[in-house]
């Protein structure tokens, strides 16, 4: 029996979803796996877990519920115990590096890579009675995946006689993926739809849509502080730095004055600590982005403090350049949670203007004596100060969350009457061509917008102000957010779930599949790469294994080629020199070449920076790695420049796109903090100032592009064989490549076209118009010796 407190009995009662527990509890007992869908705030994830317990699911095995997100991990389980009134060495979380799990846990919430991790030891997952799989409407990869593999283990539990029942839990009715999908689900489980009360939200767009957000934000935030009627504001914004930038300025406008008396309303659990920490916490936000980057770095270096053992035993092996082999290391699969996305139509009343006398800019600042209680909400925030959301208001304040969209639908806010919505989220987006990917502010979905919409209608009828215009939510926001796992470059997905165990991916249950034809191509293109074995019998239907090196690859946070080139770099501690080439390979024309867009037509100022180029590569041992030496020495340059404050002068003097280089910048600090965070024995810095390698470097820097890109190699067209003399001109620079027809031509911007050596790597093919026809290039030469 559960003891709960009579307010928590209160609260319970006040959510739709315990109208339902018995009709709920008799599905779930009839059926293997069943789908439960309702509104965000209805009481999915508190409430489900509860009925189960009360039911005996908890009796022998566990009742497990997976989240995408940390956040909601921890948060959850902090709530379900109180609410239980249980320990939480009973109701306890794990998430990738922490987690207060016992033996005596009876409902643990964990990561979905947690979970993943778990089944790769425990195929049947032997200690649950029940799997709850949250927040499914995300469709984050490792959900995805849980499901395809949890359709194969819940059968098999039932036929040894114990067993699993799967509920899949979703905030939005969107999940035909799961329910008509018959090679995930033979018979198509039951859906539950839990009824929510919904007040009506209204919906104001703006005029205009602001570049800068996060100003819009804050100057709508003053105006309803100001001018309209209590009720807490939540404001979605993309990321961390956004989210503490605008707290700041916010808590700097409407200062919370300590009250004298007792300033905390109902239980006065607001302390003089609690205050210190709130001071604290703006005082260490920073908006110099200098500093911000060694924010991170703070960040990741005390997750890494407490990850440390963990750690232990996976430490990176060194690799040889010849030889794989490595002691026997086991793998860890890539547990990040999910930044983003997702679903669902509220009834939404729409309206062009800015009412409620909202566009008036009179009475702006401060001129509100009523304190903001500002609060920021984001993954990375320790689980104190985000439990501070659902803590009682100080006296007299009114509540402000700046949240990322982790509050859209993995956190519910009490008390919230006002959304601003910058309509943008942060997103991996990964390049086509390379394969690396970079986070990157997009705008969201429709249905992620009316998702945030609704967080207004929770209490009573709400306003959600959205930041851009009704013409750019038509015309720019797509109706919903793809799959993660269909936004993911195959070659990457089939190497982690290889690595996970999963050995038959081209027939794995996929509720939403990538391209076949595009994951038997990965998997050659895997083999080719040392990431998987080279089928060493015919007659076996077993995959080829993955290597001891495609483990190693896996750890790094980019396509396969560039982490063997990171997994060969770190032997030779040649590391910041392959996080720059890898950062600056996959952005696109960091070099201005006017040839680029029509051959040979160079125009003028080109010829120019080509000369320089081409000295640069000329000088000592450039010619040792051709155009990649030309990149590597343009970004260090590039970089110690812009340390001295002088970019824009040095990118224009040598021919350099100046924004190419603030991504290439960007991505070298992402691609470094991921590598930090995810390979333990390493700690890399960005250094500005990247001296030129060595000879014996760059001889290793070779040797390790030659391994990441063996399949991309080309022997030029043997011109002596050619009789006709139009013909030997035409294929002067002409190069065979190993998957192409026709040749490809060296560009008139390689340094290496003088040369034009027999044997070269190349970065990238593309096809260029030529009037009518068109005319394959390689771009990103280094000659092979
Ligand atoms: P769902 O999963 O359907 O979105 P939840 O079970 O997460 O709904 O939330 C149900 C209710 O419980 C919400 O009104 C939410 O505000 C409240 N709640 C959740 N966590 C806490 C907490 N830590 N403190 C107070 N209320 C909470
Ligand atoms: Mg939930």
């Amino acid at each position: 029996p559960v003891h709960r407190t009579t307010e928590v009995q209160n609260a319970r009662l006040r959510l739709p979803i315990l109208a339902e527990e018995q009709q709920v509890m008799e599905t779930i007992n009839e059926n293997p796996i069943v789908i439960v869908a309702g509104e965000t705030g209805s009481g999915k994830t508190t409430q489900l877990p509860q009925f189960l317990y009360e039911a005996g699911y908890a009796q022998h095995k566990m009742i497990g519920v997976t989240e995408p997100r940390r956040v909601a991990a921890i948060a959850m389980s902090k709530r379900v115990a109180h609410e239980m009134n249980l320990p939480e060495s009973e109701v306890s979380y794990l998430i990738r590096f922490e987690g207060n799990v016992t033996p005596a846990t009876r409902i643990k919430f964990m990561t979905d890579g947690v979970l993943l991790k778990e089944i790769e030891t425990d195929f049947l997952l032997s200690k649950y009675s029940v799997i709850i799989l949250d927040e499914a409407h995300e469709r984050s990869v490792y959900t995805d995946i849980l499901v395809g593999l949890l359709s194969r283990i819940v059968p098999l539990r039932h036929k040894r006689g114990q067993p699993l029942k799967l509920i899949i839990m979703s905030a939005t009715l969107r999940v035909s993926d799961f329910t008509e999908n018959t090679r995930l689900f033979k018979i198509p489980p039951p859906l539950l739809k839990v009824e929510a009360r919904q007040f009506p939200v209204t919906i104001h767009f703006q005029k205009r849509t602001p570049d800068d957000y996060v100003a819009e934000a804050y100057r709508k935030t003053l105006k309803i502080h100001n001018k309209l009627p209590e009720g807490g504001i939540l404001i979605f914004v993309t990321g961390q730095q956004e989210v503490n930038q605008l707290v700041r300025k916010l808590r700097r406008t409407f200062p919370y004055h300590h009250a004298p008396t007792k300033d905390v309303a109902k239980n006065g659990k607001v302390s003089e600590e609690e205050k210190e920490e709130t001071i604290d916490d703006a005082a260490s936000t920073v908006e110099d982005p200098k500093e911000l980057e060694f924010d991170m770095k703070r960040v990741i270096r005390n997750i890494r403090k407490s990850k440390k053992k963990f750690l232990a035993q996976m430490a990176l092996p060194k690799i040889n350049l010849d030889d794989y082999k490595l002691p026997g290391d086991d793998t860890e699969a890539d547990m990040h949670e999910q930044p983003d996305e997702d679903d669902e139509q509220d009834g939404l009343e729409e309206d062009n203007d800015d009412e409620l006398g909202l566009e008036d800019e009179s009475g702006m600042g401060s001129g509100q004596r009523q304190p903001l209680w500002v609060l920021p909400l984001y993954s990375l925030l320790s689980s104190e100060k985000q439990n501070r959301i659902f803590l009682p208001v100080p006296d007299g304040c009114r509540l402000c969350v700046v949240s990322t969209n982790v509050a859209e639908t993995s956190l519910t806010i009490p008390h919230i009457k006002y959304v601003v919505d910058c309509g943008r989220q942060k997103t991996r987006l990964y390049d086509k061509l390379t394969g690396v990917s970079a986070f990157v502010v997009t705008y969201t979905s429709k249905a992620s917008a009316d998702q945030r919409a609704g967080r207004a209608g929770r209490i009573s009828a709400g306003h959600c102000y959205r930041l851009y215009s009704s013409a750019v939510y038509n015309d720019c926001f797509e109706d919903f957010s793809q799959p993660d796992i269909q936004k993911k470059p195959v070659e990457d997905l089939m190497l982690q779930m290889r690595c996970m165990g999963i050995d038959r991916v081209v027939h794995f249950p996929f509720p939403s599949p990538p391209d076949q034809v595009q994951l038997q191509a990965a998997e050659w293109r895997l083999i080719v790469l040392g990431a998987l074995e080279a089928a060493k019998t015919e007659n076996t239907d077993l995959p080829p294994a993955v290597t001891r090196l495609g483990h190693v690859i896996s750890r790094f946070p980019v396509a396969p080629r560039f982490g063997k080139m990171l997994a060969l770099s770190h032997q030779q501690n040649l590391l910041p020199y392959t996080v720059c080439l890898v950062a600056a390979l996959s952005v696109q024309e960091v070099l201005i070449e006017t040839g680029v867009q029509r051959d040979e037509d160079v125009a003028p100022g080109a010829n120019r920076f080509h000369r320089k180029r081409q000295s640069w590569a000329a000088s000592g041992n450039y010619q040792l790695l051709g155009d990649p030496m030309v990149l590597l020495r343009a970004v260090g340059a590039a970089e110690y420049a812009g340390s001295q404050g002088r970019l824009p002068e040095f990118c224009a003097a040598n021919g350099l796109r100046q924004k190419a280089m603030s991504e290439v910048r960007k991505l070298r600090v992402q691609l470094t903090n991921e590598i930090n965070l995810n390979v333990s024995d390493v700690e890399l810095g960005v250094d500005p100032e990247l001296k030129p390698p060595t000879d014996a470097q760059a001889r290793f820097l070779r040797q390790i592009l030659l391994a990441g890109m063996g399949d991309r190699v080309a022997r030029k067209v043997p011109l002596a064989d050619i009789a006709d003399k139009e013909e030997r001109r035409r294929l002067k620079y002409a190069y065979n490549c190993a998957d192409m027809e026709e040749p490809a031509f060296l560009h008139v911007s390689s340094v290496l076209r003088q040369k034009a050596p027999e044997w070269v790597i190349y970065q990238e093919a593309y096809e260029l118009q030529n009037g009518d026809s068109t005319k394959m290039f390689i771009r990103g030469i280094t000659a092979i010796e």
